[in-house]
């Protein structure tokens, strides 16, 4: 029998989070000035990282998502993409990234192995990347994208983080941008998780909003149907003429029922949910000598009773404003949104 969790989902997916640093500061994930960084000594190995991919693997895992922070500030990023293209079982390797180091790492990227790269896009404008991010490297993002887009990737996808008052008056420029490069666009909705410590309900520009734009301006959307219990967060629609765009909905249509996904930090410990208050610590156990069977044997425990419904618990909640304030996040960084890996 595969391995399920209390509500029968499968552990068949996991975030791996290589690093918690980033080199940008987008206001939905990293907005004040300064952060407590994982210890260096903590930070997992590519071999210790291997090595726990390999034991879930043996328990159904098939799917492993690169991130951080910002997953290419993490050196010889290939090496691991090729260690873990090896290990029987995993059938996806795939990155998300910002995109800013990409034009100069995708070649070496695509030769270790990797197929399915999703980089972060919230405006097309350069004046806006700056205000909202602290960086004026948006230039080098779209150096990323069209690297991307011209190294034969399987798979070349942008995220456009929509809050109102910043971006909700580009979305159809974006979708034309995606439409014209090649690349599906897919548009979240505004989190309240970890480092969002400015997040606010208005500030959501919901799936219905989205459509409604999206209707006003080209017409009719058709839902895609997705293979029956797919786990895929996004929702996939198509416009009259084909073009295709995904939303994720996480905010006011949580996708819970079928969330078959787990995140491991940088420094080894691994979460249930994106919105999991604390995580099993398997770095202690890599490293305090415990045998991929016993390893093996407290993940299946583990994941036999998990419960986590974090976007539909938080939906039902009755004020709903951040949900972490900086001195609960400086308290424990495992918390943040960039170090459990978005
Ligand atoms: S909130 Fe938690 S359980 Fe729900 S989809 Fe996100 S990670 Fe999965």
């Amino acid at each position: 029998m595969p391995l399920a969790d209390a509500l029968g989902r499968p552990l068949s997916s996991l975030r791996v989070s290589v690093t918690d640093r980033c080199n940008i500061r987008c206001r939905y994930c990293m907005p004040e000035d300064d952060y407590v960084w994982l210890p260096r000594g903590s930070i997992l190995t590519f071999e210790e990282i291997d090595r726990l991919v390999g034991i879930f693997s043996g328990l159904g895992l098939k799917k492993v998502r690169l991130t951080g922070g910002e997953p290419l500030l993490r050196q010889e990023l290939d090496h691991l993409i090729s260690l873990l293209g090896r290990r029987p079982g995993i059938e996806d390797v795939a990155l998300t990234t910002n995109g800013v180091l990409l034009a100069r790492s995708a070649k070496r990227l695509r030769a270790a192995g990797l197929r399915r790269v999703t980089i972060s896009l919230d405006t097309l404008r350069p004046d806006r990347f700056t205000a909202f991010t602290r960086s004026a490297r948006h230039a080098d993002v779209l150096a990323g994208i069209h690297a991307a887009l011209h190294l034969g990737f399987t798979s070349v996808k942008l995220n456009s983080v929509v809050i109102r008052g910043f971006n909700d008056d580009e979305i159809v420029d974006l979708l034309e941008f995606g439409r014209s490069q090649g690349a599906e666009v897919r548009f979240i909705e505004y989190m309240d998780v970890g480092g969002a410590t400015r997040w606010s309900p208005d500030a959501v520009v919901s799936r219905r909003e989205i459509l409604a734009t999206f209707e006003r301006r080209y017409g009719e959307i058709r839902p895609l149907a997705e293979a029956p219990r797919s786990s895929a967060p996004a929702e996939r629609f198509a416009l009259p003429d084909g073009t295709t765009f995904g939303i994720i909905a996480s905010t006011t249509e949580p996708f819970c029922r079928t969330c078959d996904r787990g995140r491991l930090t940088a420094d080894g410990m691994w979460l249930l949910c994106l919105y999991a208050e604390s995580g099993v610590d398997l770095r202690e156990m890599l490293r305090s000598g415990a045998t991929d069977q016993a390893i093996a044997a407290h993940i299946t425990g583990v994941w036999r009773g998990r419960t986590d419904r974090g976007a539909e618990v938080r939906l039902k909640a009755p004020e709903r404003g951040a949900l972490y304030q900086i001195g609960s996040l400086r308290a424990d960084p495992h918390r943040e949104m960039h170090t459990r890996g978005g």
